[in-house]
């Protein structure tokens, strides 16, 4: 087993070097290498040695509670005495008001060591920038200290046996009672909805106010003590990966509860947690590509097998093709960082929301992918040992699948791309789109790409069915984005490897079939 090292030096270089981190009038180098570096041994020491164990022992039901495997709740009450839960929180409710960008590395790190560790901790970023965007005073004030102090996780309500990808199908109803609202219903797969690892939990639900569609959906709040048993659990999921995160089924019956934002605003409010779950899982995606290469590499350096052209005796990493499989894990983990840090640092500089918007559904389907492909490789790079669960690369795998499922699947992140990604605000965001690869590469193949891309541009727009072109559109838009982000990471970068992998990443084919009429 290789022990999981925080990949800390990559993430400095990534958003110190090339996602211009140093743009952001707060931003200071030195304590953002503190804080990481903190983290990083907090992870490699406490909660990556629970990685292996919670998945082979998984969460349990038991006497309608879950129960977390053996060791979390109290490295989750250290995690939460060293103030991490509060990390990016405004001051004035007892968090730390660090920028997004450290706990973007925060979270890439926590999901390297522990992805359904992190899982459960990480809705609270978003949970609590609902609350400050939607919230009353009186709901900020009661629960953001909770959160921040690590006394309250949260969760995100919203699947129901009949609406998964489609929320216009949902039915669980909130109905008023004076000044109070109770929800009754059944929602599935709520990540974290019942633990025992933090004192209180918090449930931000959708549910339905009125019969009009989507427009008919409301947020609430309720807390698990606030509900009492008017919340069962009645059942966790057996699943693939992620073993240690409990995915619940959850009754709600006449469920105390408290509107957020305005009736009928629910499911814009449900985006502010969603559009913060959706970068954190293009950060999981990352985390795992990152470690399937780390655990690759260190066996394939080692591992003696075959020859070497004059006869000498060879490991793995001196042939060819398991090089071609390591580049290619490398390049997925070091590409997939930078759009991940590039769209945060938009995102922190909020001068160019178009351009978030366009960016952010990118990174979740290429960087869930890249995390999928690159533990693949993983696997073939180990080659019976990668498909054993001695090394591990095997929990990453199965792990790493689900990224490409919640928080809307890929399919849907491709469809929106192209459709009203393109046409929202006259297509601002995908010129912001186009002006960010041309500033991040002048490279003959990149601009070659880009013509190729407006191309598939202009016929999503001019299509009677852009459904067709989807995944097309979004394989296109990923891969130039990804090209052009290795071209900035070999420029900034005195490591000729970093060349080296620039021209292996523009070298390599790109898979999409011929425009029609094209
Ligand atoms: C481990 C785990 C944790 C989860 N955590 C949470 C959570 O915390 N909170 C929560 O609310 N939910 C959670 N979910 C639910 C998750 O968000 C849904 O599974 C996801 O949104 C997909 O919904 P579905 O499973 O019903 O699939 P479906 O909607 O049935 O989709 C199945 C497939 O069909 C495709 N498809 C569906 N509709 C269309 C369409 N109109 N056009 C093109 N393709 C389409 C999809 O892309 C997908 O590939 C979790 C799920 C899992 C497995």
């Amino acid at each position: 087993m290789t022990p999981f090292k925080a990949p800390i030096d990559d993430i400095l270089f990534s958003l110190n070097k090339v996602a211009g981190a140093d743009q952001l009038p707060d931003w200071d180098a030195e304590t953002a290498a503190d804080i990481i570096g903190h983290f990083a041994s907090f992870a490699e020491g406490k909660i990556a040695p629970l990685d292996e164990s919670g998945d082979a022992q998984g969460a349990r039901l038991v006497d309608g509670r879950v129960k977390m495997p053996d060791g979390f709740v109290a490295t989750y009450r250290a995690l939460a005495e060293g103030g991490w839960q509060g990390l990016s929180a405004p001051e004035e409710f007892g968090g730390m008001e660090q920028n997004c960008l450290i706990a973007a590395a925060v979270s890439e790190i926590f999901s390297g060591a522990n992805h359904a560790m992190q899982m459960v901790c990480n809705l609270v970023p978003g949970a609590i920038s609902t609350l400050l965007k939607f919230g009353t005073d009186a709901q900020k004030q009661e629960w953001i200290p909770l959160m921040t102090a690590g006394e309250v996780l949260s969760t995100m309500c919203l699947t129901e046996p009949g609406a998964g990808s489609d929320l216009s199908r949902i039915r669980t109803k909130a109905v008023q009672d004076g000044d109070q609202w109770q929800i009754s219903g059944e929602k599935i797969f709520i990540s974290g909805g019942d633990q025992d690892m933090s004192d209180d939990i918090l449930h931000l639900v959708l549910a339905r106010t009125s019969d009009e569609g989507v427009k008919g959906l409301s947020l609430f709040l309720t807390g698990r003590t606030m509900a009492g048993d008017t919340i069962k659990i009645t059942r966790i999921e057996e699943k693939l990966g992620i073993h240690a995160s409990p995915t619940c089924q959850m009754a709600f019956d006449a469920t105390p509860a408290e509107l957020v934002g305005e009736l009928g605003g629910g499911l814009a409010a449900m985006f502010t947690v969603m559009n913060h779950a959706r970068i954190d899982v293009s950060l999981q995606g990352v985390a795992h590509a990152s470690r399937a290469y780390d655990v690759a590499a260190i066996y394939a350096a080692e591992r003696s097998q075959g020859r070497k052209s004059d006869g000498s005796p060879a490991v793995l990493a001196d042939h060819a093709d398991v090089r071609r499989m390591l580049d290619r894990q490398r390049s997925l983990a070091l590409g997939a960082r930078a759009m991940t840090h590039l769209t945060l640092v938009e995102l922190e500089k909020g001068d160019a929301p178009d351009l978030v918007d366009f960016l952010t559904p990118v990174c979740k389907v290429f960087c869930t992918e890249a995390g999928m492909e690159a533990a693949d490789l993983g696997i073939q790079v180990l080659g019976g040992y990668g498909y054993l669960t001695e090394y591990r690369v095997s929990q990453t795998w199965r792990d790493a699948r689900i990224t490409a499922i919640y928080e809307g699947a890929n399919g849907i992140h491709a469809l929106a791309l192209a459709t009203r990604g393109l046409r929202v605000k006259g297509g601002a965001g995908a010129d912001a789109f186009e002006a960010l690869v041309t500033r991040l590469s002048g490279h003959s193949e990149v601009t070659q790409l880009l013509e190729h891309w407006r191309l598939w541009r202009a016929a999503c727009l001019t299509s009677d069915a852009p459904a067709e072109l989807a995944h097309d559109f979004t394989k296109l838009t990923c891969e130039l984005l990804f090209r052009a982000c290795w071209c900035c990471i070999a420029d900034v970068s005195e490591d000729a490897e970093m060349s080296r992998l620039r021209d292996v990443v523009l070298q390599a084919p790109v898979a999409i079939r011929k425009l029609p009429n094209g």
